[in-house]
This record gives structure tokens, C-alpha cells and sequence, in this order.
């Protein structure tokens, strides 16, 4: 981002205000900091006035007591001093980290209300950095910065005291030098503080994308991305560079301007002292005190200009963190919201258009009714709109327009800890915390006892399981509960959504991810769990929905169908033509083989054409394959070897641009195919193909195809009108 183009960064001033504010819990300590830096700040300037007592009356005297009180003085004041040091410093690194652990808290719990919107539209690196560098930077200000500020600011004020006290003339010489060092910094901070600003937003895409890089790492490797993106990478980090180097330039200058005015200021107090001591106007001792009590000033007033940049950049890191606290929450509760009771007629769906953006709507005139205690799916091609009605359901978004009621109760008129506290989601990835299964469950109720929990277990038939491991209930997750299989961590995740005992039972793609036979066995537990409650499914996968009351198939969406299973098979539509695409194949109970009609391949819009006795043979020569999630099926560029039947998964379709980058062209599921094209055309695949969960396909080596192009030419030309060069 050009500098220019950075939004009003906050000030220096207005940090320390918001500063202020944080440090008002703990004001009690402040004043002790303070205190105790007033302490030190005596002792420095006693040790200076001493010189003008030794050279003026103890020496020229032979005084010994006064030379022995001055030593015990400095003695005790050397213990005083030192003790106030140490005090102080144990007091600021107290409050610093009580401050930013109070900042850390506030961003976090702000967080917590923020909206889906929000966190669809922020990066994870770019919110960790304002967690982690924005708040060092906070740190850094109240444990040394602003110490420093305040130690110079105290020794500033007691030095001018002094002066005025034993010569005003040098007072007011003084007092001449601060517009020399407030000068620089008046006219560099604000442009200063933008171009911190700057490098900290681009040090956070820096981050951000060294973030994204880690975990796309199988993407990267597949498409061959790596010179694509490190070049990418250089590029961003030559920008970080431009940036940063003039900021640090900027904040140089803005340091080293105070600097030039002191220099200038010590030559003349140096000269302007001689003169008056050469004139008798001062003794030697006052000389020699003055001097050392000006070059304390002078370095006072230097380390209060040196903090100027400091603060600038934790204003900037201040400004990033106030980005975020000033984010409203797109779904807040009103002080009008009532309560939603556990519903007991129906959810419905009034009119409903809703986008995501304000280019497009993802739902349009959507209007259905859903009875309590019924079994209900939402079906679909990819991108329909089937996790939108969820998400507007569960108020994960708000209606763009109409409204979702459930028991005439609008959605948006009662607290959402009320209405989610009757729903349970079990997502299609369910996120285990690292901590202990026991614990995992518990987060659906915390206040479930131990006995509640294994109930839950048991119902999701996972008590066993868990039972069988060497720590029992008190076995750790891992990260992202990397310790269990997909299927075990999708029954801890229904043991989870059962322990809320939920009217509305959510599933969003549940079971997508895991392999057939763990499928079918938690789609008879979710049938069985189900009893006396709404469920909500979106799924791609027709056949446990056949036994579903009803059926809604999205389209564009748009409601397109309703109603069950029979109704719609007999209705010829939509979803007619997705559950032909998806039945025909019979699974073995490993799921390592697949068995496929004639009729099944007659479907399959390229093979169509061909005559019944050839797609009789063909049977016989297809083979499955079983392909576990977040593999690469073909790569765009490696040869063609095979032609692909889905029999069950979902993949998604990719091609590598020019620039290097990755596009997403589609997602195929249950009954869709690819691989031909490549294998008509003999050329390399034009696209990469990765499976979205475990996938089971139906392949057709290169050497069947050809010889089917062979023994049937009439296929081969009309394939080549179809699928033209
Ligand atoms: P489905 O569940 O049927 O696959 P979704 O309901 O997830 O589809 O998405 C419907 C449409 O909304 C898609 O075109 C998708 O790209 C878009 N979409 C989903 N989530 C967001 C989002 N957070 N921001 C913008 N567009 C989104």
C-alpha cells in the first residue's frame, strides 16, 4: 500500500492518551513508577551540584567534614537511588505486561462477537501479527520507552529548577534549545507514523503469506507453484523493502534533528559559561556544576526526543489493533432481543434473498417451511446456495431481505446465545481442540458432568472406542485432534452436537469427508440420533437422503424442488438427474471395488452413443480406484493415462494461470467424470485434479479408450464434434 494511501494514523499524542486510559486500572503503581524515577533523577543532578560545593568551599577550605557529609550523602544516595532503580523497573515490567495482557484480552473477546462476514474476509496471519508485533511494540513503549520519556521529562524539569535556582540566565539559555529539538519531530511525526504504518500493514502480508505458503504446501508441490511464488514472495519483500527503508529513514531524521539542535545548544552553554566565568559573573565550582547540570539537561532533553519514534511506531501498531476494536459486529444482540424457546412448530424461510457481496445474491426469493422433528436435506450442485440456508438458519448471516422465522419468531429478534443454544452443527471438517476427548465433548455443554459426556459417547458409538485407548477419556486430541481417525473425530464432534440435547440438529456435508463404509455406518448413527429432532443436512451424497421427509434441491439459489425422495424421482427434474448420476454402482464392503451396468455407462453423457453390446465389454474393463483425501488425481501437463468415473468424493478442478497462480475452475462430485479430453485430444492434461475427501473412481486405462475409439469410429467423430480442437 502507497503511503499516501494509508487511512489518518493516530498520533503520538493520541497514543499516549489511549495509553493513559490503559494504565488507569493500575494508576497506583504509575504514581509509584514516577515517584521513584524522581528519586533517581535527584540523586544524578545531586552528584552534579556537588562539584560546585567541593571545588568552591570544601577544597579552597580544607573542609574535611563538609568533604565527609558529601560523601555520606552520596553514599546514602547512591543506596536510595539504586533501590528506587530496581523498584521501578520491577514496577513497569508489571505493568507492561498487565497492560498488553489487558489489550491481548480486549482484542481477543472483541473477536469472539465479530461476525462470519469479518473472519471471511481477514487473513489468519495478518490478525496474529496485530496479536503479536503490533502488541511487542506496546510492550516495548511502556517497559523502555516510556520510562526513558518520563526519567528525561523529570530530569528535564528538576534541571531547569536548578538553574533558575542558582543561575536563571542559563535557565532561560536553556529554555532556547527546546524549540531546536521539538522542531524535527513537529514536522516529520505525522508523515513518519504513515510510513510506519505502512510497514507494519506490509510486514503482516508478509506474514500472512509465509502462512499461506505452510499450509498450502501440497498445493504448491502439486501445480509447481514453488518459482512462481518465491518470485511473488520477492516482489512483496522488495515492497517491504522500499517501505521499510524509508520509514527508517524518515524516523532517523526525526531522532537525529533534536540531536543537531542539542550539539548546537552545548556549544553555546559551554561558550556562553566560559564568557560568564571569564567575567566573574560565575565562581569555578558554579561553572563546573552548571556545565554538568546542562549536560544532563541536554541528554535528558535527547532521550525524550529519542522516544518520539518509538511512539510513532507503536501508535501505528496501536492504530492496527484499533482497526480491529472498532470493527462492529455485523450480528449483534439488540436490547430489545428476546428469548427463542425450544422450537415447537416450524422454521421457515419468508422471501429470503441474500448475498454474501453486494454484486450477487447466493439466495434468491427463497420461501419454505421445515416442521419440527422432521428429517429435511438440502441438495445441489456445488455453489448452489445449500450452506447459505444453514448459514441463516444457524444466523451466521442475517436475511438480506424477508425473513427467517422459527415458530413465527423472527430469527433476528432474540439473543443468539438463545437460539443457538437449541441447535448443534456438525461440520464437514469438525475442529477437535488439543486437549482431552473428555473435553472436546464438554465444550457442547460445559456444565455436563462426566457421566453426561460418556452418554454422549456412547450414543455417537464412540464410548468404546475411546474406552480402548491407554488414557481413556483423558486422551489428548492432538492438534487439530490429529490422534483419531476422520470417522472417530466426526462421532466426537455428534457427541459434542448431542450433548446439547438440540432441537435442530445441524449437518453440513458431516459425513463428505470420510470413506464409505465409516459413511454409511455414522449416517445410520445420525438416522438413529435424529429421532425428535430437526435435522438440517446439506449434503452432495443423494442416497442416505432417500430416506429423508423431504428433499429441497437448490439450484443458482433458487428453490428449484421439494418434496420426498419418490416425489422427486418421479418429477423427472434436477434431482432425478443427479440421483441417476450417482445410482448404478454397487460398492463392495471394503469399498476396494465397484461393480457398473451397461445402463449405468449408457448415462454417462460421452459414452452414450455407443452400441449396447460394446458397453457390455466395456463393463468388464473398468477398475477402481480409491484415492484418499487431498491427493493429486492428474496433474495439469503429466501425460493422459485414464478416463475417470466419481463414484463416490468430491474433487476440485484447477488450472495453473500464466502468472503462476492457481484458479479453481470447478468442483465434481458423486456421478461426474474427467480425463477425456487429454485422452481424445492426445495432448497433456489441461487441468489438475485434487480429491476434496476420500474419493472412489471408476477408471479406463488409455489403452481401453483407444481401443474403444478404434473399434467404434462412429464414436471417435462424433466425440470429435463435440469435443472440437
Ligand atoms: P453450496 O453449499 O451449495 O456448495 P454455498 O452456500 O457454500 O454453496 O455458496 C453459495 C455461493 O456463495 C457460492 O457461489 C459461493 O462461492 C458463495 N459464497 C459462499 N461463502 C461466501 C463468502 N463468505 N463470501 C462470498 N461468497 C461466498
Amino acid at each position: 500500500m502507497a503511503v499516501d494511501q494509508t487511512p489518518e494514523v493516530m498520533s503520538a499524542g493520541q497514543f499516549l492518551k489511549r495509553l493513559g486510559a490503559y494504565l488507569r486500572p493500575y494508576w497506583k503503581e504509575s504514581v509509584c513508577v514516577v515517584v521513584l524515577m524522581a528519586i533517581d533523577t535527584a540523586f544524578a543532578l545531586a552528584f552534579s551540584l556537588c562539584f560546585k560545593y567541593l571545588i568552591d568551599n570544601a577544597l579552597p577550605k580544607h573542609d574535611l567534614s563538609l568533604v565527609t557529609i558529601m560523601i555520606v550523602s552520596l553514599g546514602f544516595g547512591w543506596v536510595l537511588a539504586s533501590v528506587a532503580a530496581v523498584g521501578r523497573d520491577y514496577l513497569y515490567s508489571r505493568l507492561g505486561t498487565f497492560v498488553v495482557n489487558d489489550v491481548r484480552l480486549q482484542i481477543f473477546n472483541h473477536l469472539q462477537k465479530l461476525s462470519m462476514n469479518f473472519f471471511a474476509r481477514s487473513q489468519v496471519g495478518d490478525l496474529m501479527s496485530r496479536f503479536t508485533s503490533d502488541l511487542d511494540r506496546l510492550e516495548d513503549v511502556i517497559v523502555e520507552t516510556l520510562p526513558s520519556g518520563i526519567w528525561g521529562l523529570l530530569s528535564v524539569v528538576m534541571s531547569m529548577c536548578i538553574l533558575l535556582i542558582f543561575e536563571w540566565k542559563m535557565a532561560l539559555l536553556s529554555l532556547l534549545s527546546l524549540p531546536l529539538c521539538v522542531i524535527g519531530p513537529w514536522i516529520l511525526g505525522n508523515r513518519a507514523a504513515k510510513q510506519t504504518y505502512a510497514v507494519q500493514e506490509s510486514t503482516a502480508a508478509v506474514s500472512n503469506t509465509v502462512q499461506e505458503n505452510l499450509s498450502a504446501q501440497p498445493v504448491v508441490k502439486a501445480f509447481g507453484l514453488q518459482a512462481a511464488l518465491s518470485a511473488r514472495f520477492a516482489q512483496q519483500l522488495k515492497h517491504l523493502s522500499v517501505l521499510a527503508s524509508r520509514a527508517n529513514f524518515m524516523g532517523n531524521l526525526t531522532e537525529r534533528t533534536p540531536s543537531i539542535g542539542l550539539s548546537l545548544f552545548s556549544v553555546v552553554a559551554i561558550s556562553a559559561g566560559a564568557l560568564m566565568a571569564f567575567h566573574g559573573y560565575l565562581t569555578a565550582g558554579e561553572l563546573v556544576a552548571m556545565q554538568g547540570v546542562l549536560l544532563g539537561l541536554s541528554q535528558s532533553i535527547s532521550d525524550v526526543a529519542d522516544c518520539y519514534p518509538q511512539l510513532v511506531q507503536a501508535a501505528a501498531g496501536m492504530q492496527r489493533i484499533d482497526d480491529i476494536l472498532v470493527e462492529v459486529p455485523q450480528i449483534s444482540d439488540l436490547p430489545t432481543s428476546g428469548t427463542m424457546s425450544r422450537p415447537s412448530r416450524q422454521i421457515e424461510f419468508r422471501d429470503v434473498n441474500f448475498g454474501y457481496t453486494d454484486e450477487k445474491l447466493n439466495l434468491i426469493d427463497v420461501s419454505l417451511r421445515i416442521p419440527v422433528n422432521t428429517l429435511n436435506a438440502f441438495v445441489g450442485p456445488s455453489g448452489s446456495g445449500k450452506s447459505t440456508v444453514l448459514n441463516l438458519v444457524t444466523r451466521f448471516y442475517d436475511a438480506g431481505s424477508g425473513a427467517v422465522t422459527i415458530d413465527e419468531v423472527d430469527v433476528r429478534s432474540v439473543t443468539q446465545s438463545s437460539l443457538r443454544s437449541h441447535m448443534s452443527v456438525v461440520f464437514q471438517e469438525s475442529f477437535l481442540f488439543n486437549t482431552t476427548v473428555r473435553e472436546n465433548i464438554r465444550i457442547g455443554c460445559p456444565e455436563a458432568t462426566d457421566a453426561e459426556v460418556e452418554d454422549a459417547a456412547r450414543a455417537a458409538e464412540m464410548h468404546e472406542i475411546i474406552l480402548a485407548m491407554p488414557q481413556g477419556y483423558d486422551t489428548v486430541a492432538g492438534e487439530r485432534g490429529s490422534r483419531f481417525s476422520g470417522g472417530q473425530r466426526q462421532r466426537i464432534a455428534i457427541a459434542r452436537a448431542l450433548l446439547r440435547d438440540p432441537a435442530i440438529l445441524v449437518l453440513d456435508e458431516a459425513t463428505s469427508a470420510l470413506d464409505p463404509v465409516t459413511e454409511d455406518q455414522i449416517n445410520e448413527t445420525l438416522l438413529r440420533l435424529a429421532k425428535g429432532r430437526t435435522v438440517l443436512s446439506v449434503t452432495h451424497r443423494l442416497s442416505p437422503v432417500a430416506k429423508y421427509d423431504r428433499i429441497f434441491v437448490l439450484k443458482d439459489g433458487r428453490v428449484v424442488e421439494e418434496g420426498p425422495h419418490a416425489d422427486l424421482l418421479q418429477l423427472g427434474g434436477v434431482y432425478a438427474g443427479l440421483w441417476n448420476k450417482q445410482s448404478g454402482f454397487t460398492i463392495s464392503k471394503e469399498g476396494d471395488h465397484v461393480d457398473v451396468t451397461a445402463d449405468r455407462l449408457h448415462a454417462i453423457p460421452i459414452l452414450s452413443k455407443l452400441d449396447p453390446g460394446l458397453l457390455k465389454e466395456l463393463v468388464s474393463d473398468f477398475i477402481t480406484d480409491r484415492i484418499p483425501h487431498d491427493r493429486i488425481v492428474v496433474q495439469q501437463g503429466d501425460p493422459a493415462d485414464k478416463f475417470y468415473v466419481i463414484v463416490r468424493g468430491q474433487v476440485s478442478v484447477s488450472i495453473r494461470e500464466e502468472n503462476g497462480s492457481e484458479r479453481k475452475l470447478t468442483t465434481l462430485q458423486d456421478g461426474d467424470y474427467f480425463g477425456e479430453i487429454a485422452l481424445l485430444r492426445s495432448v497433456p492434461r489441461t487441468a489438475t485434479v485434487r480429491t476434496n475427501g476420500e474419493c472412489i473412481f471408476l477408471t479406463l486405462p488409455r489403452e481401453k479408450f483407444s481401443k474403444l475409439l478404434e473399434r467404434a469410429p462412429e464414436f471417435r467423430d462424433l466425440l470429435s464434434r463435440d469435443y472440437p480442437a
